[in-house]
């Protein structure tokens, strides 16, 4: 059975796809002095890091077969192979490692 491609949705004012929502908070572990983590969803600009041109994200059917853009703010539960190979992932997934290690620290 093939895994479904998870990309990586880079929250991104600049980014061409705006999601739905009107931004309903949701909670998030506290993330302190790392702004671009968000407690909303939906009502977000951003784009696929892998696509960064890509600017339609909305399911499809094709021929009775339905593709979807499977996608997840949060860089470490993506698993497309060219997103997590951007540079900013890298470094995404850096700075959440240092996140963890000062909260753990912190107790
Ligand atoms: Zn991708």
């Amino acid at each position: 059975m093939e895994k479904i491609t998870l990309h990586w949705f880079v929250t991104d004012p600049e980014g061409p796809i705006a999601t739905h929502g009107g931004g309903m908070p949701v909670p998030l572990p506290k993330m302190a002095g790392h702004p671009g983590m968000r407690g909303f969803i939906g009502g977000v600009r951003g784009r696929i890091a892998c696509q960064p041109q890509r600017s339609d994200i909305n399911p499809k059917t094709v021929n009775g077969v339905t593709v979807v853009c499977a996608h997840s703010d949060d860089v470490r539960a993506a698993n497309c192979p060219r997103c997590l190979a951007t540079p900013e992932a890298k470094a995404m997934l850096e700075r959440l490692g240092e996140v963890t290690v000062t909260a753990q620290e912190a107790r």
